[in-house]
């Protein structure tokens, strides 16, 4: 019998996992897939390796929230720092965003040019810096009196930030700048999107500005890939099992019984790595499967298509940029396409994961059409901004929604956005009303990205009090 099973390998599973290890409970983690990480994770295709997704860890840095966790699994990762964390590209301006205020301030200058940005930007700044001070939140929403308590804990959260709050960001930006010139609510919008999931006017100023502000945090690339940080994570974790997919989990008296393809495993506690809009399908008895429907309202069908390209060439390039076009690409939802290339440049080799923003529910018909169209702009659009020649592209494909669906279990990511309609008391907690069983990931507390769920992870251990 083990003390924890964890269903689910990815950023938020593999991290609660290896924490618990190193606490000295006995620990089995399932994944589904061949590869560790979710949206996280790398993979091999035709003897090249890719970032699946995520190409940037945010916030490895003293005092922030993903140092913290990994240093208390005892984690020391082989990363390298990004000095420019991207470079956007829009109608023919380059904007590289550097870490150092002044200098992107100056950058903004040269190509959106306002008055207002020196005093806008230190004011993201200032939240950013002044939201990561905060320490000890407790968010839990098993009964009222844990309600209460997390109301408590984000009390000083609330106050500090409350005239961030209650304003949408579109608002709260027309009224730093006056009018906003159309470019330049361009450039937010895209940037805003790629971290905060939704649109300025859908999240609080306060959203906005810890998205806007993510390039000011130390950004680090991982040596070798994300594949390499999983190995690491999870080498102190007993029991790890891949390529097997948990199927069906039931209570019986104080434990849990895990069903997968091959046997039955049991342990006294668990906790879901799966998205919440999925995670009643874990179960058959109708009093748990409800626990997890009345989170399906909370899917916004948001999807991601991903271009993988790997190139043969002597051409050098930065690590990420994003491309913001005049209109939305084909069968997508944003006119942006976020592009990074990987840190080993071996023998000329140099793999490149550019992905958008789509609904998954576009994909469920006239797939290979839409796919070809889709693969083929960004690929276009890659090639063109690089000037890459036909010759120098040894390895070009895609994936749809359907294919996360298909290796990783889920169609919707992006996780939750923190929208103003979708604050606090609606964000799935990390514990639920089962006994025993939680669920870690960013679809439950705080948010996605690594610096989301690595918050989620601490609220966990948190609530396991361990
Ligand atoms: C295209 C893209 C780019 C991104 N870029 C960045 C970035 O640069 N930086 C950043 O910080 N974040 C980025 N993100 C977001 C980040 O990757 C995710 O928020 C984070 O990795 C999600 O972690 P998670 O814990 O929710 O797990 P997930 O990634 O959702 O992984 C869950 C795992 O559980 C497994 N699983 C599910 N059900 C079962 C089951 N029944 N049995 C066994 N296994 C199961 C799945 O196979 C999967 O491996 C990006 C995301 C995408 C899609």
């Amino acid at each position: 019998m083990f003390d924890f099973a964890v269903v689910g390998s990815g950023a938020g599973g593999s991290s609660i996992a290896s924490l618990l290890s190193k606490k000295g409970y006995r620990v089995a983690l399932f994944e589904k897939d061949t590869n560790l990480g979710g949206c996280s994770s790398s993979f091999k295709h035709k003897g090249y390796w890719y970032n699946t997704g995520a190409t940037t860890l945010a916030g490895y840095e003293d005092g922030h929230v993903v140092k913290e966790v990994f240093d208390e699994i005892g984690l020391d990762p082989n990363l390298k720092e990004s000095e420019l964390s991207m470079e956007v590209i829009h109608k023919g301006k380059i904007t590289k965003r550097y870490r150092e205020l002044s200098k992107f301030v100056r950058e903004l200058q040269k190509n959106y040019p306002s008055q207002k940005h020196e005093q806008f930007w230190n004011l993201v700044y200032r939240i950013n810096q002044e939201f990561y001070q905060l320490k000890g939140y407790y968010y839990s929403n098993k009964n009222i009196i844990a309600k209460l308590f997390s109301l408590f804990s984000f009390l000083p959260f609330v106050i500090k930030f409350r005239k961030y709050l209650f304003i949408s960001g579109e608002d709260f930006i027309k009224r730093c700048y006056g009018e906003v010139e159309q470019e330049y609510k361009e450039f937010l919008e895209a940037q805003v999107l790629i971290v905060a999931q939704a649109k300025l006017k859908e999240i609080s100023f306060f959203t906005a500005a810890v998205a806007l502000a993510y390039t000011f945090n130390k950004n680090h690339h991982v040596a070798g890939g994300f594949k390499k940080l999983f190995e690491d994570l999870t080498k102190n974790v007993e029991s790890v099992f891949k390529n097997t997919q948990v199927l069906n989990i039931d209570k019986i008296g104080n434990y849990f019984e895990l069903e997968t393809a091959q046997e039955k495993f049991y342990a006294k506690k668990v906790i879901l790595n799966s998205t919440v809009y999925q995670s009643d399908q874990l179960f058959s008895k109708k009093r748990y499967k409800e626990e997890f429907e009345r989170y399906k309202k909370l899917d916004n069908h948001q999807g991601t298509f991903v271009v993988y390209i790997t190139l043969k060439t002597d051409k050098k390039f930065d690590y990420h940029y994003q491309i913001i076009k005049e209109k939305c690409f084909t069968h997508a939802i944003s006119n942006s396409v976020f592009i990074s290339f990987s840190d080993d440049f071996k023998d000329g080799y140099v793999s490149i994961t550019a992905s958008t923003h789509t609904n998954y529910r576009i994909w469920y018909d006239q797939y290979q059409s839409k796919k070809e169209k889709l693969q083929g702009e960004i690929a276009q659009e890659i090639i063109q901004t690089f000037k890459l020649s036909k010759d120098e592209v040894v390895d070009l494909f895609s994936a749809t929604p359907l294919t996360f669906k298909r290796y990783i279990n889920r169609e919707q990511v992006g996780g939750n956005p923190i929208t103003m309609k979708n604050f606090l008391v609606k964000l799935p907690a990390n514990d639920t009303h089962i006994e025993g069983l939680y669920q870690v990931g960013d679809t439950t507390f705080a948010a996605q990205g690594w610096p989301g769920v690595m918050m989620g992870v601490k609220n966990l251990a948190r609530l396991l009090d361990v």
